[in-house]
């Protein structure tokens, strides 16, 4: 037995470790299921006219990471509202099957366990169930943030007033450039503006897994990474696009993971919830 555990214990040091895990507590993510977009048309997808006509099924996910005792949402989906009634909007069927806070409940998790919630974007997919974790830390880029409070969406506004409104319920942090979460190398928001000029995307180091990068809405669908596709509703085309080019040199650096947030053919690149990855 004593002879067993010292082989364990010499393969565990023989084992190659990634430079982050030094002091990294245990890191595991699952995807949670935040709404579906069905569009009759993805014209606006683009502003070179590359996919006027095309239907299409976007589905809307958020991400719940543990690190040790802590634990960070990173996008906060459709309005729960939708679970109800779906909303009809232009070209766009918006849905909730099941909220963000329903499915937290399925891993044990009530909405005060939730200490950080980091936002890629402040468009109203991404934000839509935030405010039933008033006690979070909101993580947001500093533009993003900026247009925010001047008041750019009144309904994100109202969504967001638990950190935006006259007397805020919880820790607003805006990040201006990447930002490290914890501070070892873990979790790290990277800075790919021009879809919004805060927008961000994110890089999540996996023990077993390895590097996933969550792209945001860099990308809506996997086309836009081949064809560089640029929304229409877009606030920098040239930022976007160096953006787009950061996010892809990375990846391949790292020969990471890309989850494109909003495709719901890459769905099957991490587990199926409640399974994690780790
Ligand atoms: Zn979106």
């Amino acid at each position: 037995m004593v002879r067993l555990a010292g082989l364990i214990a010499a393969a565990a040091l023989l084992a190659p470790m990634p430079a982050f895990a030094k002091d990294t507590p245990e890191i595991e993510m699952w995807r949670l299921d935040c709404g579906t977009l069905e569009l009759s048309d993805s014209e606006s997808f683009s502003d070179a006219h590359l996919y006027d006509g095309v239907p299409r099924t976007l589905t809307d996910s958020c991400y719940l990471i543990r690190h040790g005792d802590r634990h960070m949402l990173w996008d906060a989906g459709l309005s729960a509202e939708y679970a109800a009634k779906p909303f009809i909007w232009s070209v766009y069927t918006l849905s909730v099957n099941r909220t963000l806070a329903d499915q937290l409940a399925e891993l044990g998790l009530a909405p005060a366990d939730i200490d950080l919630i980091g936002v890629s974007h402040m468009h109203f997919d991404h934000v839509g169930q935030a405010k039933y974790f008033p006690t979070a830390e909101l993580i947001i880029g500093e533009a993003d943030a900026d247009a925010i409070a001047a008041g750019a969406d009144k309904d994100v506004l109202a969504d967001l007033a638990a950190w935006f409104g006259a007397e805020p319920t919880a820790k607003l942090t805006r990040v201006a450039k990447d930002k490290d979460i914890f501070g070892d190398g873990s979790v790290v928001m990277i800075a790919t503006p021009g879809h919004t000029g805060g927008h961000s995307s994110l890089l999540v180091r996996l023990p077993e897994t390895g590097p996933v990068m969550l792209t945001g809405d860099l990308y809506h669908f996997a086309e836009q990474v081949e064809n560089r596709g640029v929304p229409q509703f877009n606030t920098d085309r040239a930022d976007t696009l160096a953006s787009m080019d950061r996010f892809d040199r990375m990846a391949r650096a790292l020969d990471a993971t890309v989850v494109i947030q909003h495709d719901p053919r890459h769905l099957d690149r991490l587990p199926t919830f409640p399974e994690a990855a780790r």
